[in-house]
């Protein structure tokens, strides 16, 4: 493959007798809109640094996603968007936490990246760099929408388990390859509803959330951020494949099974130097879907229902074994 890109909307308890067939469309439409922006890049030569950030503004934009607008809200009410990007050519990376009015943080991340000594930047400190370097700014009403805002409500009444689950995650990401042999990842996202003000979890942390290192592996995970800081889930799969010569959907499973074990849950995506893709979940569903050279676009929600390549990958990594 000349290319590749795959990208998720967030794992969750997806099951199709919660989702309703407009709801799913929804979904899909979403993922495609992402792929193809991602994919008119890629196609022409572009890089994966700029697909992958193109792809995660749309899902940015969208606001069935928990990041950008759709984001859940926090504890009190308010929204703390954390995002990272990694560029697997020059190991640069560039991340922000909580921050509470930029559009689209993942180009905030880029810019930190790109236009600054820094990696990570949260809270005040990084929407001031977000103003000063021009990044579109919104009133935090932008955000909102009635989705989150009921799901916020019910949370405030302590009736977190009669929430729709398919609709609590919902962070977005995308990992890619390009005609160049280049890695990159990007992962954006609102965080989980109800958090405590300046919770951080896994998405900015790079080798956490996000990593993209060329040769290796880019990754992206979406589910309980804790547990993927505490197994350094991204960084867990490149050191499989460097150092214990795992290909990317052995690596892509232990590691989900690892955060498993320690009581999390969630997914991740995966792509290797060849452009090959892991799509790891444990025992859950996630809106995901890749499209690559020579590929038609493909989306995929439930556990069960499997992303096709030539007859095997890219699959949930558990059916498997
Ligand atoms: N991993 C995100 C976080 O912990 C949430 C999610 O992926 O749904 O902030």
């Amino acid at each position: 493959m000349k290319w590749s890109l795959a990208i998720h909307g967030g794992a969750g308890i997806i099951e199709r007798e919660d989702m309703s067939p407009k709801r799913e469309t929804e979904y899909r439409n979403g993922l495609l809109d992402a792929l193809s922006v991602g994919e008119k890049i890629l196609s022409k030569g572009g890089t994966s640094l700029n697909a992958v950030e193109a792809s995660v503004r749309t899902l940015e934009d969208n606001p069935i996603f928990n990041a950008g607008r759709g984001a859940v809200f926090t504890e009190k009410k308010t929204i703390e968007l954390d995002a990272a990007i990694m560029d697997g050519k020059t190991a640069k990376a560039g991340a922000v936490a909580t921050v509470t009015r930029t559009k689209n943080p993942i180009s905030l991340a880029r810019a930190i990246m790109e236009q600054s000594n820094r990696l990570f930047l949260a809270g005040e400190g990084a929407d001031d760099f977000s103003i000063a370097h021009g990044l579109e700014q919104v009133q935090p009403h932008y955000f909102h929408t009635e989705l989150r805002l009921a799901q916020y409500e019910k949370w405030r009444a302590k009736q977190i388990d009669k929430l729709n689950k398919s609709h609590i995650m919902g962070t977005v990401g995308a990992v890619a390859l390009d005609c160049d042999g280049n890695l990159a990842a990007a992962t954006s996202t609102g965080g989980t509803t109800g958090k405590i003000c300046g919770r951080i979890g896994d998405t900015p942390i790079i080798g956490a959330g996000t990593t993209a290192i060329n040769g290796i592996a880019a990754v992206s995970c979406t589910g309980t951020g804790e547990y993927f800081i505490r197994e350094s889930a991204a960084r867990q799969i490149c050191d499989r494949i460097k150092w214990n010569g795992q290909n990317i959907h052995s690596a892509a499973y232990d590691v989900i099974m690892a955060i498993g074990e320690i009581g999390g849950d969630g997914g991740l995506i995966a792509m290797d130097a060849n452009g090959d893709v892991a799509f790891a979940i444990n025992d859950m569903g996630m809106y995901r879907g890749w499209v690559a050279d020579g590929r038609a676009a493909q989306t995929s929600i439930y556990p069960d229902d499997v992303l096709k390549s030539e007859g095997r990958e890219a699959r949930t990594t558990k059916e498997m074994h």
